[in-house]
């Protein structure tokens, strides 16, 4: 059955109830998780304010603000979540967020007082840029890889330059066809320059890029996005990235406008979902601006929030 209106209405009350009471208890940016060996710190790259409606899709408004407040222009807020996973061996870097490369007016529509490089967010916060080793791109939109480089006076450099950059190889092959869809959200300077260091290193399919780090291939947003799943003592953490850029996107018929195979989109969060629930993984996403961790149930089919920080 396509997504509808009425079936997203449905499947939206049990996600209300719990994000309506658990928004209120989330804590802000400086959040951490700990599994195992593994501590995962969210670091907020700035964040950008896009169309509502682009974010949820088919989504009534009377039900996705519910969850996101929207400004005077229909823009909700989207954080330019990134991660540091650090085992004590190992420190990887998922996403770089959006970058500084932007000018007045797409500032002005973003709503961006200034755009923030992840270099800088992350020395804030104590993880210095030639400290990371690896750096997963779960796709190359810009909002996504947008901190993986910098301008020096050779032209655009590695912003992390001890680090292997990873990114599926049917992705970049994608971000160069400039398809009209989504060409724009593909800016060469993000990646090519790594390419032509030979610090980028493009994956085949579902691999183990680091001990106890894997990727999986999730089509959906589009052909070859990689939600990241870490694993230690036992435990494990998945990123969805842009599968779910919201938690109230836990619902599976909650799609954004944008994903380019909506209906994939769907069976890769049941099937995902479904395994979350079952083994008990904390999750994250890609733009919530205030949940960091949360963990999904399954009930009576539906899935929902059951707790979050
Ligand atoms: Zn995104």
């Amino acid at each position: 059955m396509p997504p509808t209106c009425s079936s997203a209405a449905a499947n939206s009350y049990s996600t209300k109830e719990q994000i309506g009471t658990s928004v209120a208890a989330a804590k802000t940016s400086d959040n951490y998780l700990e599994i195992g060996d593994c501590r995962i710190t969210t670091v907020r790259a700035g964040s950008y304010w896009w169309d509502g409606g682009a974010m949820f899709g088919v989504v009534p408004k009377t039900l996705w603000s519910r969850h996101q407040p929207s400004d005077e222009l229909n823009r909700i807020e989207a954080g330019l979540n990134c991660f540091v996973v650090d085992d004590g061996r190992q420190r990887t870097l998922i996403e770089t967020g959006g970058g500084i490369r932007h000018d007045g007016r797409a500032l002005e529509r973003m709503r961006m007082p200034h755009g923030v490089h992840a270099a800088e967010a992350l020395a804030n916060r104590g993880f210095e840029p030639d400290s990371i080793d690896l750096v997963i791109n779960t796709h190359l939109h810009w909002d996504h890889c947008g901190g993986n480089t910098l301008d020096s006076g050779n032209g655009a450099v590695a912003a992390f330059p001890n680090a292997r950059y990873v990114v599926q190889r049917g992705e970049i092959t994608h971000a160069r066809e400039q398809h009209p869809r989504d060409g724009v959200s593909y800016r060469a300077v993000n990646y090519e320059p790594l390419v032509e260091g030979g610090q980028l290193h493009l994956l085949d399919g579902d691999v183990e890029v680091a001990p106890g780090i894997q990727v999986q291939v999730t089509p959906g947003h589009n052909r070859d996005m990689m939600v990241v799943l870490v694993r230690s003592g036992g435990q494990t953490w998945c990123h969805l990235a842009d599968l779910a850029p919201y938690a109230a996107h836990v619902t599976p018929t909650w799609v954004a406008a944008f994903d380019l195979f909506p209906m994939e989109s769907i069976a890769s969060k049941n099937e995902l979902f479904g395994r979350a629930a079952a083994e008990e993984w904390w999750c994250s996403f890609g733009h919530d601006p205030k949940i960091s961790f949360a963990r999904i149930m399954s009930r009576e089919g539906k899935f929902s929030l059951r707790d979050e920080r």
